[in-house]
């Protein structure tokens, strides 16, 4: 189905995007306003769709992306012209102004074929989200309307080589020159970086190292195709190799002052902010690899035989199947809940740091179950849960690492319990 096509049905079948769930059933009528577990006609549309596109179009190319690297353009395009990506963009710059919860819904089915593309497809809301929290209509419409018109993405340009998780330690300047902004400095891990149509970069506009970083960073968007913009070779990853992650140079480049988000001093928070709407999602990819081990390993548990019987009759192997199960069913829990508080208006930080480390951590788990479950065939690459463990090791480390979301998490806790003693 045309992209305008199913974006007219997706949107004629859309009651209210924003509820977890508006369509009345038996099971829920008893809960008019309360909780609710049932997903409304259009997520089911959604997910439907997400989940033939993933089985049909990604899953049967996982392997060769993954050996050669390639960038899934055909995917992309694919995805694009059926309206699976970028739902979140607001209808007045043509996109159907989604919540994240249907995001996840679509995320977690593209993990399920293939991590790498998931990532590749995921990545350009990451670049996205601080132009939909906070860009002007005019920003707005230039450059997220640009990837309604067209199967292009965006990029998040924030890391450094010399600082990751410490966002304050960004060395990359930019300076106020006239009407325009020269920015000088050097980006790594950009998924999407060497294919991306215009970044967020965030940079330094107070040189005063002791400059809070609330004040000291400003959010800038970026065309790829601006002098002095030069991204470096594509990293050779552990997993998700059908991402594209680079290093980006950037030499004098001007960028006009209308593409400041905000204004001087706000990219910090803009850019941490934005981690509220993007870790839901990365949390239901790492359940959709997490599922897919199970699924893997339960269908080889039933096939492969030892002792006389299949694996799945040692109560070893069943009891690994079943804790894969708890991990599974919990983590989707996490990401529903963390996606439903965001789309509610509430703030999520805390539901969504657990939900990111949560899932990163137990599909890290149930990758290294399913190689144990396939034995020697599961170390070698013609199966697919070699690929699975390789590619689930990056939930724990982008989007901040397990360790920066149990900070956030325990500083969570350490403010409720002040504020209640
Ligand atoms: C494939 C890939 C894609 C990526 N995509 C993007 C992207 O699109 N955009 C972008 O901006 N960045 C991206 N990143 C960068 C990613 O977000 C960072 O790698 C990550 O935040 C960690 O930063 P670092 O690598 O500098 O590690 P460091 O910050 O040096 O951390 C090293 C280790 O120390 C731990 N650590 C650090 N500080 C603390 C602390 N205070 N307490 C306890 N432990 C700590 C960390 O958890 C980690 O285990 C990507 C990275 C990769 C590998």
């Amino acid at each position: 189905m045309a992209s305008f096509q199913m974006q007219q049905v997706l949107r004629a079948v859309r009651p209210s995007i924003r509820a977890f769930s508006t369509t009345p059933t038996k099971s829920a009528s008893a809960f008019p306003n309360g909780f609710n577990f049932e997903l409304n006609e259009t997520q089911k549309e959604f997910q439907d769709v997400a989940r033939k596109f993933s089985r049909e179009e990604i899953l049967p190319v996982a392997a060769d992306y993954d050996k050669t690297g390639e960038y899934p353009w055909p995917v992309i395009k694919k995805a694009w012209e059926l309206g699976l990506t970028n739902t979140h963009i607001p209808e007045h710059c043509g996109g159907l102004n989604q919540g994240v919860f249907d995001g996840c819904l679509i995320a977690e089915e593209f993990a399920y074929g293939c991590s790498g593309v998931a990532t590749a497809l995921e990545a350009t809301g990451l670049g996205q989200t601080p132009v939909i929290l906070s860009g002007t209509k005019e920003q707005q419409k230039k450059y997220l309307g640009r990837l309604i018109e067209e199967p292009l993405v965006a990029a998040y340009a924030v890391t450094e080589p010399s600082a990751g998780s410490d966002v304050n330690g960004l060395k990359t300047r930019a300076e106020k020159k006239g009407d325009e902004y020269i920015i000088n400095g050097q980006k790594m891990w950009i998924t999407g970086g060497g294919v991306a149509n215009w970044y967020f970069v965030l940079a330094r506009t107070n040189p005063d190292p002791k400059a809070p970083a609330a004040k000291a960073f400003t959010g800038f968007i970026v065309d790829r195709d601006t002098p002095g913009v030069t991204p470096g070779r594509k990293e050779i990853n552990m997993g998700q190799r059908a991402s594209d992650t680079r290093g980006i140079t950037f030499e004098d480049v001007r960028v006009p002052k209308e593409n400041v988000l905000v204004g001087e001093g706000a990219g910090f928070k803009i850019a941490m902010g934005t981690f509220d709407k993007t870790r839901p999602p990365v949390a239901s990819s790492a359940t959709g690899v997490a599922q897919r081990c199970l699924d893997e390993a339960a269908k080889y548990a039933l096939e492969r035989k030892t002792f006389g019987t299949a694996l799945f009759n040692h109560q070893a192997v069943a009891f690994m199947l079943a804790d894969m199960a708890i991990a599974v069913e919990t983590a989707r829990l996490a990401w529903m809940k963390s996606a439903w508080e965001v789309d509610n208006g509430k703030r999520n930080s805390y539901a969504a740091a657990i939900a990111k480390c949560y899932a990163a951590d137990i599909a890290n788990k149930c990758a290294t179950d399913a190689v144990q479950i396939f034995g020697g065939n599961g170390f070698n690459s013609d199966y697919p849960v070699e690929k699975l463990m390789r590619d689930a090791k990056i939930y724990q480390i982008y989007e901040g690492t397990s360790q920066i979301q149990r900070i956030i998490i325990s500083r969570h806790l350490m403010d409720h319990f002040k504020n209640a003693s």
